[in-house]
């Protein structure tokens, strides 16, 4: 039988609604969230991240105010920037765009953000409070997974859990979420041996390679969740994820597609963290 597709554009969509619903009742209040959108440079796909950024704002009554700064922006100019919007009242999130160019330290860059704005959950302090239980933003790609998960009733609690990917963006955050939720997770990367034989034994594969045709269906135990975070250009080039979609589809129980899954759900996300930043700090 072939698998439940998970509608990606479905739930975003439901998120942003809501999202909207509040933005109209903090309006009433005189209270107009803003975003800051900082992009250094001039990198295609960043740009495109971007102008997605400020139009899903428009569309849920959110202000975004766009900082384009030339490639060759010193980490002074780009710190004195950061440290203007931490305390602009109309600003209740900051996003700085990565990667960065060379010549900028990303950490550092990361750190000047206030973490009370700091809606990507990149910043250290949000991150100790993650893995700690604490009340924070949930990190956007990590956290679209989780709505995914909750709007099929798929559960969490008990189940093998197998993360691909390690990286602070998404792998590590991802299986510290699913860990929250009771799973049992395993974080596979590079170095891993024996990625079929640990896919096989799981319940939900959530996969953040960044690798085409990373999950294939003899990997796969039959009636598993596969949620594909991967986002990939073919020669032909055209998007994909890290699943063979097409063969995975008949053997899982669920799966994402790309486009179409975790990406519109990681917009979806910064939006409801900019509406609960904003929350937070009336
Ligand atoms: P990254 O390059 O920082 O991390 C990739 C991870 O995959 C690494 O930890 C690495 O160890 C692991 N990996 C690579 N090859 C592997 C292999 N053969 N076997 C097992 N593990 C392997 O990338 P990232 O920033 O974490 O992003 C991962 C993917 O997710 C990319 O395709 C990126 O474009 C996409 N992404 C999507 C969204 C979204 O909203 N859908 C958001 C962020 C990133």
């Amino acid at each position: 039988m072939s698998a439940t597709i998970i509608d990606g554009k479905l739930v975003s969509a439901q998120i942003k609604n809501k999202c909207s619903e509040k933005v109209k009742l903090l309006n009433e209040q005189g209270i107009n969230p803003g975003l800051a959108v900082i992009i250094v440079g001039d990198d295609p796909a960043s740009r495109v991240y971007v102008n997605n950024k400020k139009k899903d704002c428009a569309q849920c009554g959110i202000e975004s105010f766009e900082y384009a700064l030339s490639a060759d922006t010193t980490q002074q100019e780009l710190l004195a920037l950061i440290e203007e919007l931490n305390n602009r009242d109309d600003v209740n999130g900051i996003l700085c765009q990565l990667p960065l160019p060379k010549q900028l330290d990303e950490n550092a860059v990361i750190q000047a953000i206030s973490p009370q704005k700091d809606v990507d959950t990149f910043h250290p302090q949000n991150v100790g409070r993650l893995v700690t239980g604490q009340p924070v933003f949930l990190p956007c790609t990590p956290a679209g997974v989780m709505e995914l998960l909750k709007a099929y009733n798929i559960e969490v609690s008990g189940k093998n859990c197998v993360v691909i990917g390690r990286s602070n963006i998404v792998g590590k955050p991802m299986a510290m979420l699913l860990l929250q939720h009771n799973g049992t997770v395993t974080i596979c990367h590079s170095k891993t041996k024996n990625l079929k034989e640990i896919c096989l034994g799981a319940d939900i594969i959530v996969s953040a390679a960044g690798r085409i045709n990373m999950v294939t269906a003899d990997m796969v135990k039959p009636g598993a969740a596969v949620i594909d975070v991967g986002i990939n250009r073919r020669e032909d080039g055209k998007l994909c994820g890290d699943v063979d979609f097409e063969n995975v589809k008949e053997v899982a129980g669920y799966i994402t597609p790309v486009p179409g899954g975790c990406g519109l759900m990681t917009r979806a996300m910064l939006i409801a963290n900019t509406v609960a930043a904003t929350e937070m700090q009336k």
